[in-house]
This record gives C-alpha cells, sequence and structure tokens, in this order.
C-alpha cells in the first residue's frame, strides 16, 4: 500500500516552477532516497508531504488523504520530520528537551525514557544539549521525531557534518525503524553512506523526476549521476 502519493504536482513560487511535475508513490515499510543538487526541488517535495505547501496543480495525498486539510490533524502523529540542522535549547539537557515536546505532542513521558534508550542517549540523558557532540544532537533530533510513533519519516539531510561512525550508527536507527514498518523518506545531495540503507532512489532535478527505482536499475540503465554517485 502507498503511503504517500504525489500525482502530476506542480508547485510554483510567483510563477516560477520549484516542481514542474512530479508523481511519485512512497510504499509503506520502504526508504525511498531522495537525491538531487541544491535547488533540485527536494525540500519542496518534503513540504508538500508535510502539508507545509499546497501544490499549485495535482494531488498530494499522505495514508490516503490530503496533508494540507483540516482533517488531517487526525493523521499528523503519523509522520515524524527531522529538519536538516536541527537545533534544540542549549541549556536543557537532553531529556528536557524531549520531555518539552512530549508536552507539546501531548505523548507520555515514560515514551521519553524508552526513545532515549532506544537512540543510545541514556547515558547522556541529564547533560545539557550544549555538551552534546553533533551526532548525539542528531539521535536527540531523531527521538523527537519519533515521539509520536510515526509511520512515515521524513529525514532532510540528516548525516551532514557527521563523522562516518556516527554516520553509521545514525543509518543502523534508520534500518531499525524500516523493520519495523516505518517508511522513510532520506534526502541526501549525494549516495555515498546511504546506498545501503534505502530501497529505491528517486532522482530530482530542476523540479522533475530524473530516474526512479532500486540502485540496481539505475546503475544497469546509467540512470545515476555521477555528482551524486561520486561525491561523499
Ligand atoms: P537544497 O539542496 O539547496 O536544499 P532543494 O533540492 O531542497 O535544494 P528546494 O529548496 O526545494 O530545493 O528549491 C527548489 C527551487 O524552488 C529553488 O529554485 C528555490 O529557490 C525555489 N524555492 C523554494 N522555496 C521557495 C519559496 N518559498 N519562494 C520562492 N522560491 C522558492
Amino acid at each position: 500500500m502507498s503511503v504517500v502519493q504525489l500525482n502530476q504536482v506542480k508547485k510554483y513560487f510567483d510563477g516560477i516552477a520549484a516542481i514542474k511535475e512530479l508523481s511519485l508513490n512512497i510504499e509503506e515499510g520502504e526508504v525511498l532516497g531522495l537525491f538531487g543538487h541544491n535547488g533540485a526541488g527536494k525540500t519542496t517535495t518534503m513540504k508538500l508531504i508535510l502539508g507545509l505547501l499546497k501544490p499549485t496543480e495535482g494531488t498530494v495525498s499522505v495514508f490516503g488523504h490530503a496533508p494540507t486539510s483540516p482533517h488531517f490533524s487526525d493523521h499528523r502523529y503519523r509522520l515524524g520530520f527531522l529538519p536538516e540542522n536541527v537545533s534544540f535549547y542549549q541549556q536543557l539537557t537532553g531529556k528536557e528537551v524531549l520531555a518539552y515536546f512530549a508536552k507539546l505532542k501531548k505523548v507520555h513521558k515514560n515514551r521519553v525514557e524508552q526513545l532515549l534508550e532506544e537512540v543510545g542517549l541514556n547515558h547522556a540523558a541529564n547533560r545539557k544539549v550544549k555538551t552534546y557532540s553533533k551526532g548525539m544532537k542528531q539521535r536527540l533530533g531523531l527521538a523527537q521525531a519519533l515521539l509520536t510513533a510515526p509511520k512515515l519519516l521524513l529525514l532532510d539531510e540528516p548525516t551532514v557534518g557527521l563523522d562516518p561512525i556516527a554516520t553509521q550508527d545514525f543509518y543502523a536507527m534508520v534500518d531499525q525503524l524500516k523493520k519495523s514498518g516505518c517508511s522513510v523518506v532520506l534526502c541526501s545531495h549525494v549516495l555515498p553512506g546511504v546506498e545501503k540503507h534505502i530501497d529505491r532512489a528517486a532522482i530530482l532535478g530542476a523540479g522533475q523526476l530524473q530516474a526512479l527505482g532500486t540502485l540496481t536499475e539505475l546503475r544497469e540503465q546509467a540512470q545515476l549521476p555521477t555528482t551524486i554517485r561520486a561525491y561523499g
């Protein structure tokens, strides 16, 4: 079953197309890599899925509903989002940050302990965020995105600035989420580091889908742009 369906979507800003035409499905339990250069339309696509933007033309459906419709509020908890460069109150501890978001999202505080454990931050739960490494901050960001036990998780460039070990740790958690049946959209400029963790890749260029398929399929069809393939 498709968790997300974008059907002939166009998105214009002041008459200029950010998305020229995009049709794309994301299946249940699938990890989809969304690739493209700066300005390709990745963030706009994420915002359309999150319901932060309305398509100029075409339709977006998430869990069978338009994410911009007022009725979507009943389904919003099923969506988790980790923005690029997430930042938290530096003076709060990791546990306080999560407890704050748990309150905002009306999630039971037991979930805070559970998530700190799941993302490997138990040992640092009572330390101020300002003492966290970038990898720890990203794990805290992931925990925040997972508070409502979402069925669809959107990750915007989640490992930029992380060292190879922190990157692998992060993607190991994504693998676990996939095993639990969560669908994931993983936005990235480049393939290295991500490739073992995605089921399919969607390559955006100038607001259009340039290629879509498994990495094996794209390699066979020589459809992996060199820049996405080559740079780590
Ligand atoms: P990056 O990797 O740099 O984040 P991206 O692939 O996420 O790029 P988008 O942010 O989706 O690309 O932008 C796609 C195009 O739409 C760009 O040309 C951008 O300038 C334009 N755009 C995005 N949001 C707006 C906006 N709110 N108003 C005007 N133009 C916008």
